[in-house]
């Protein structure tokens, strides 16, 4: 005789017939199998295309993802670890959450320099006068509210480093500039279209020609990027102007400071080069500073970790990963407000449609990607017992654009499951994915990566670029309107179903790693990345 256990999951939305029959003749067997075909495909299909309508319905007529854009871009603003407004986003996400029924709580991984970003004002005081465009860097000191007037002067070319440290007494009370002017404020897309293919050319000899002087220049002061600043700190500047360029109209990369007392601040390119032209031709360019901002002190740094536990199998676990700080430049909107969101909007409408899953659902958003992966890095380093029981993690981090690109990271199977759960995905989103199988790992990306260095099958949902690298990628541009929604509720809606499918898949995912390729650029095999511990202390050890 053979017996049946059938199971009905909580939700009502799967039936599961579990045949007793590993003690029954190989005939019978087969059988069996091939009378639960018959039975159960019909059902757990047309159980599935409705969780898939309702995700998409859910996605589509009751989206939250203007509002959510709003309310963090806006009202929160930029997400810079240890400052005030990074803890305003954690507690607006926990918020956020319990409206919808979720738990979600913040969890401490470690501290960080705490800083706050006040104004910051810039004036040309003479020849005339203009307010230029610019701002202070992360971490920057500040001038404090009189703010600062002082002569602006160009680094020199020097012969060598005993000819820069005779020099360096001439930075007592000036400010100082540190880049290279670029020979032109038009990104090369648009010298491609308009320019004579002579002039295109003979514009890029003569860029490549003063980068290698420029390398030249600082190269002969005997100081590095970050020690520089302080070198010229230290022999009484007033602060330190620099220029980065991001190969955009307009856009200016923002990073963090290395000075100690004085502000260093990025001018836009154009500001820069006429300050500079103004240097170079002996106009004694003047400009008055006013950058405000606190040095708070240590502060405690987090991940919002929120849950819509497991039903049937609490201990495995999906997880929706997305960075949750950003640099400061502007209000980080597609590194990463857009993953932030697509992971936030999935959870919602999860909970809306399919309450209770089998596996558990996490969503985690993570402190400090942007200083080297610290916060998943310190999750996988804290919670080994669900790393260990990790059915997929899906992160979503370069920028706005539907996702295009999905790599199994090198794991041998990851073909059968992802391939299964992306067969569930509506044509219209899944005709834009190339995927790529088994793949191999990528390197230090972003957070899935310190997941896959644990052996846990984690994947990236890779976008289209929408010219992310130049535009918004760590620049002062990375602004609400370069948010494109459509494809960001695509992402939502591929993100929900691959959970859902992760979720109520009946195997557990494999981790058997593929043999990875040789590298054709070094001629060896690809190696596997290792862990590596998180900086739980930035900007507080004296080593930093
Ligand atoms: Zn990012």
């Amino acid at each position: 005789m053979t017996t049946y256990v059938i199971v009905l999951s909580q939700n009502n939305m799967m039936v599961y017939f579990t045949p007793i029959m590993l003690n029954q003749p190989v005939m019978k067997r087969r059988l069996i199998i091939f009378l639960l075909a018959i039975v159960t495909v019909p059902v757990l299909a047309q159980d599935q295309d409705q969780v898939v309508e309702a995700i998409v319905k859910e996605a589509t007529q009751q989206s939250q993802l203007e509002r959510l854009a709003h309310e963090l871009m806006d009202v929160v603003g930029p997400r810079l670890v240890g400052t005030p407004e990074m803890k305003n986003a954690h507690d607006w996400a926990v918020n956020q959450y319990k409206e919808w029924g979720i738990d979600a709580e913040n969890q401490q991984w470690g501290e960080w320099r705490g800083w706050e970003r006040g104004i910051t004002h810039i004036d040309l005081i003479s020849p005339r006068v203009r307010t230029l465009n610019g701002m202070m860097l992360a971490w920057s000191p500040g001038t404090g509210k009189k703010g600062v007037t002082a002569e602006v002067i160009a680094l020199p070319d020097v012969t060598d480093s005993a000819a820069f440290a005779s020099w360096l007494p001439n930075v007592k009370d000036k400010f100082v500039m540190i880049s290279m002017p670029q020979p032109t404020g038009r990104p090369d897309e648009n010298w491609e279209e308009f320019a004579t293919e002579e002039s295109f050319e003979k514009m890029k000899e003569e860029r490549d020609a003063m980068n290698s002087a420029w390398r030249e220049r600082t190269a002969k002061t005997g100081y590095g990027r970050r020690s520089l600043p302080v070198a010229l700190e230290e022999a009484g500047a007033a602060g330190i102007i620099m220029s980065y360029w991001s190969r955009g109209f307009g856009a200016n990369k923002i990073f963090g400071a290395s000075t100690k007392e004085i502000p260093t601040i990025d001018l836009s390119l154009e500001d820069y080069g006429m300050l500079w032209r103004m240097a170079e031709y002996g106009d004694k360019p003047e400009i008055r500073v006013v950058a405000e901002s606190k040095d708070l002190g240590p502060q405690p740094t987090f991940n919002t970790i929120a849950t819509i536990p497991g039903t049937e199998k609490p201990d495995e676990y999906i997880i929706l990963s997305a960075h949750f700080d950003s640099w400061d430049g502007a209000t980080g909107a597609t590194d990463n407000g857009t993953g932030t969101m697509v992971m936030m909007e999935a959870m919602r409408i999860l909970k809306e449609v399919y309450p209770n899953p089998k596996r558990t659902i996490i969503a985690g958003h993570w402190g400090s990607e942007e200083q080297g992966l610290n916060g998943s890095r310190a999750y996988v380093e804290d919670h080994p017992e669900i790393v260990a029981n990790l059915q997929a993690l899906f992160n979503q981090d370069n920028g706005t654009g539907r996702v295009v690109n999905i790599s199994g990271q090198g794991f041998l199977h990851s073909y059968d499951y992802i391939g299964r759960w992306l067969d569930a995905v509506p044509r219209d989103i899944s005709r834009h994915i190339e995927t790529s199988f088994p793949g191999r790992p990528g390197g230090g990306g972003s957070d899935y990566a310190s997941f896959v260095a644990a052996g846990a099958p984690a994947f990236s949902l890779s976008s289209l670029s929408w010219s992310y690298w130049n535009y918004t990628w760590h620049t002062n541009l990375d602004t609400y309107d370069k948010i494109v929604f459509d494809d960001v509720r695509n992402n939502a809606i591929l993100t929900a179903i691959l959970t859902y499918m992760a979720s109520e898949d009946p195997e557990h995912t494999s981790r058997e790693k593929s043999v990875l390729p040789v590298n054709p650029r070094t001629g060896e095999k690809y190696s596997w990345p290792e862990t590596r511990s998180p900086n739980r202390r930035g900007g507080l050890d004296s080593e930093d």
